[in-house]
């Protein structure tokens, strides 16, 4: 679905990225982990074209990126981000129907669609369609925020911390209902954090980033019980949701998400 290949990216001559490769089948969750600066933003917006690749290749279903219209790339690939906010003079549906707007869909298609959205993500549709950002708790927006990436029904869903700054509780309930969507729709979704819990309770795929380079990739059971060196290792440590992983034996890798969140 999204291919790298030596793909690297410069930044007044520096690296942030270099020489990345990687595949990311349809359908797979993969998470892009790594401390800050690892390159891990990086990557994910050179998916989108929200950042040029410097050399290298980067393919989207079977097709250069460059080849792609930046408007297509909007329809297929939505991107919630917790830093860039909803827009404050905007309802939650107008916020939700931003795509939607800008590839002129008829106006009951796109009501339709934000209803199902705000159900999806457990908000009453009634109640909160017409209400402002400032109106909604943090956790809320974050729900109207991945609404608005989901709105266009992209084949790619593409996440940068997008529960950053929430409490425990809230961030659990948003990365259950994560989960969910991915299991519900089969959606291929690359997922940019730094919390380890998250991406070992979350991704199918784990890419650990160090300093613009890939140190290791692979399913959260294959890191943590084959680690390539001793940075992956303290990296990912010791924790309750990757002790639980392994405890769920073989099955771990496939195991349904829900099961590896709960209790956290
Ligand atoms: P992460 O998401 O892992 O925190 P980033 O991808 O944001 O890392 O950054 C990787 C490196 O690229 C860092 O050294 C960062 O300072 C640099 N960088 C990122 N964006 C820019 C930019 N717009 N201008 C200059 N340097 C940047």
């Amino acid at each position: 679905m999204i291919q790298f290949q030596q793909v690297s990216k410069y930044f007044h001559g520096k690296p942030a990225v270099e020489d990345l490769n990687l595949n990311i089948a349809a359908g797979e969750f993969t998470v892009l982990i790594g401390t800050s600066g690892s390159g891990k933003s990086t990557t994910l917006k050179m998916i989108n074209r929200l950042i040029e690749h410097d050399r290298g290749k980067i393919l989207f279903a079977g097709d250069e990126i460059h080849s792609f219209k930046p408007q297509e790339l909007r329809r297929r690939m939505g991107y919630a981000i917790q830093s860039i906010g909803l827009f404050p003079h905007w309802t939650v549906e107008q916020n939700i129907a931003t795509v939607p707007q800008l590839l002129k869909w008829p106006r009951g298609k796109i009501r339709d669609r934000v209803t199902e959205l705000l159900e999806l993500l457990h908000l009453d549709a009634a109640q909160f369609r017409g209400r402002y950002p400032h109106q909604l708790s943090g956790g809320q927006q974050q729900r109207v925020g991945v609404a608005r990436a989901l709105a266009a029904d992209p084949e790619v869903l593409l996440m940068d911390e997008p529960f950053g700054a929430l409490d425990p509780v809230t961030r659990g309930a948003l990365q259950l209902e994560i989960a969910r969507i991915h299991q519900l729709s089969g959606r291929t979704i690359v997922l940019v954090t730094h919390d380890i819990d998250e991406a070992l309770a979350l991704a199918d795929r784990i890419v650990l980033l160090d300093q613009g380079k890939i140190v290791q990739q692979g399913s959260p059971r294959h890191l943590l019980t084959q680690p390539a060196n001793a940075f992956v290792r303290h990296f990912f440590g010791q924790n309750d949701i990757g002790i639980k992983l392994l405890g769920l034996g073989a099955a771990g890798d496939r195991a349904h998400k829900g099961e590896r969140l709960e209790g956290k």
